[in-house]
């Protein structure tokens, strides 16, 4: 969040009282000087020099203090100088001073100047200071709220308001429908006569709802550029405080300081983080998050949309928001804002892009192609991952390989060139990767292969098969379902087939495979015996996959319970037989191809449909 003060409203300090402080500050920096040094012609030699001059007989007028001893010297070319040094207990000395020195005399403690410098000298600082930052509030206090000390002080808090939005609907693409919902609110805030003409009014809250990276930060921010209107926002996260009643004074002040200053938008992000439905939490009832909440209530239900404030909020676990704000009169025109489409993802990339030296024709396609499931933020690291290698290359434009080895590098993690994997493990990988790919050559539906890859990759694939789908799908039948089931047991069956051992590494695809069978059987009934029925709560899976936790209790017996796994088991069971039927089948294009790779270390499409035995057409893509 950033602040911003208005340069006209700001009074400026005239520059005599400007020098006139510095001439103040100057004069008391010299006395501490003064004061901790002494004066500078003043010669500071050691002790043991000073016992030598004494008894040389070449000090005299000495001025022992308890602290240090002073005096003049008379310096090898006759010239006298002052001199101090630092007194160390000595008992000698007043002995050796009465033999050799004329004229020697005590100081007391100069008790004065001490308690002037550690008492005054501070007091004195600290209060210039604060003198200084009262004048700077003074000056600086617009009566515009948000800005100026007073009013930080006053909440407790920075102040949440951004008066000059830079961002545009133009940089936000593929979320026309978002965008199209929205300008009816733009055009409010651009003229709000035009709607209260009838009578009628905007809804009070507006919630955009979607997956994390979606754009929808970036959707509200760029309503208020395009607005032209100031943008209060503050996360849901920083009204959760320590200190109970903090956040709900918050809320309190935001709406205030919003409320004088309309039109404009308050954007409270993550609302999930406040609205959580109250009672729901296993801690018991969290009393400032509730206080909090309620105080938000409180002001939703005050304000009139009419004056010009729009409130918009952004969540992306709509399920568990307190009901009470979901209701009419408060969040109750919800935008849902998903993944980009294709043609999205084409428009995405083109913003991002923009700034980027690189033929976008040639990227743009294939990378949106290429990008199914990628959020808006996916792809704005996709292009700067891009750039990084080729700036890394030393390139001078940004090619379309660049894409894809960032697209390969956040899929499947870095490339671990120097983790060297014993030879009989990479034979195992080798022969792992090969039987995904080729169950998956030999299934219909599935997924063109990009590349297979026996190259340790991230945190723990030490070998992976990259496969893309090639066009958004929203449905999977069962038969596709089972068949992915069956590629994800390629390698664990290939592993079977050639070692008739079994090694760790297929753990990945059993928990993946085991997740899609539960999900067939649970959720979309694809079970004879279970039939069409769901056994799971309510849930949106396509936000976030948030599932219903075990707290809210199953809502099944335990027979079906016991139904469900061995549906599950049975299933996957299946599609291991079916993957070492294909295996079996293609036993020698298996060997060829796992040898080829352990050669190459990674095999392209082209490369691996030459040795992958017959194909079934529509996999080539
Ligand atoms: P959300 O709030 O939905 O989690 P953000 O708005 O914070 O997502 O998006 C994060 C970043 O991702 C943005 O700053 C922007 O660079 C990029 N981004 C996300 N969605 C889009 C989009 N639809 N168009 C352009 N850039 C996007
Ligand atoms: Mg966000
Ligand atoms: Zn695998």
């Amino acid at each position: 969040m950033q602040e911003k003060s208005p340069k006209d409203n700001k009074k400026e300090i005239p520059p005599y009282e400007n020098l006139l402080r510095l001439g103040l500050i100057a004069f008391w920096l010299s006395l501490i000087f003064t004061g901790l040094f002494g004066f500078a012609q003043v010669e500071k030699i050691p002790y043991s020099r000073f016992l030598t001059e004494l008894n040389n007989n070449k000090l005299s007028e000495i001025y022992v203090s308890p602290e240090e001893i002073k005096g003049t010297l008379k310096a090898a070319d006759n010239k006298v100088k002052t001199f101090r040094t630092v007194r160390i207990d000595d008992p000698q000395l007043a002995a050796k001073l009465a033999q050799h020195a004329e004229v020697f005399q005590g100081v007391p403690e100069d008790l004065v100047w001490k308690s002037l410098a550690s008492w005054c000298i501070p007091i004195i600082i600290l209060f210039g200071i604060s003198s200084l930052i009262a004048q700077k509030i003074a000056n600086s206090d617009s009566g515009i709220p948000g800005l100026g000390m007073r009013n930080i002080v006053k909440s407790g808090a920075k102040t949440y308001m951004e008066s000059d939005v830079k961002t545009t609907f133009k940089d936000v693409a593929g979320v026309d429908e978002a965008k199209e919902d929205l300008q009816e609110v733009i055009g409010f805030l651009k003229e709000p006569e035009r709607y209260n003409r009838l009578g009628g009014h905007l809804p009070k809250g507006i919630l955009l709802v979607g997956p994390p990276g979606t754009g929808k930060t970036l959707l509200a921010k760029a309503v208020a550029g395009e607005a032209a209107v100031p943008f209060f926002s503050i996360s849901g996260s920083e009204f959760v405080e320590m200190f109970v009643g903090v956040g709900a004074a918050r809320v309190r002040d935001l709406f205030t300081q919003a409320q004088s200053s309309a039109p404009c938008i308050i954007f409270i992000d993550e609302l999930d983080a406040l609205g959580r439905s109250r009672g729901l939490s296993p801690m018991g009832g969290h009393d400032e998050k509730e206080q909090t909440l309620n105080q938000l209530l409180v002001e939703m239900d005050g304000f009139d949309p009419r004056q010009g404030v729009i409130l918009l909020a952004a969540t992306n676990r709509p399920e568990i928001l307190d009901q009470a704000l979901l209701r009419a009169g408060r969040f109750d025109r919800h935008i849902v804002v998903d993944r980009p489409d294709k043609l999205g993802r084409e428009q995405i990339l083109t913003v991002h892009l923009r700034k980027v030296t690189c033929n976008q024709t040639d990227v743009v396609e294939p990378m949106a192609a290429a990008t199914t499931g990628f959020t808006g933020a996916d792809l704005a690291n996709l292009v700067n991952e891009a750039v990084l290698g080729a700036t890394k290359r030393g390139a001078t434009t940004v090619e379309l390989s660049d894409f894809n080895t960032a697209l390969e590098r956040i899929i499947a993690g870095p490339e671990k060139k120097h983790r060297l994997l014993a030879a009989k493990d990479r034979e195992i990988v080798a022969h792992h990767e090969i039987g995904h790919a080729l169950v998956s050559l030999a299934l219909p539906g599935s997924d063109p292969i990009q590349k297979v890859s026996i190259i340790p990759r991230g945190v723990g694939a030490l070998g992976y098969t990259m496969q893309r789908p090639t066009e958004d799908r929203f449905l999977m039948s069962r038969s596709e379902l089972e068949n992915k089931l069956a590629v994800l047991l390629g390698g664990r069956a290939a592993e079977m087939l050639t070692f008739e051992d079994i090694s760790t590494g297929a753990a990945d695809d059993l928990a993946k495979a085991t997740e899609i069978a539960r999900s067939m059987v649970t959720r979309y009934g694809m079970n004879k015996s279970l039939g069409p029925v769901t056994y799971e709560g309510e849930t949106q899976a396509f936000l976030n996959g948030y599932k219903p936790s075990d707290m809210e209790g199953r809502k099944f017996s335990e027979e079906t319970a016991r139904e469900i796994d061995c549906a599950i088991r049975e299933l996957v069971n299946a599609a291991l037989q079916k993957a070492i039927a294909i295996l079996t089948e293609r036993r020698a294009n298996l060997e060829a191809a796992a040898k080829l790779l352990l050669n190459k270390e990674s095999l392209t499409q082209q490369e691996l449909m030459a040795v992958a035995g017959p194909a079934i057409e529509q996999n080539v893509s």
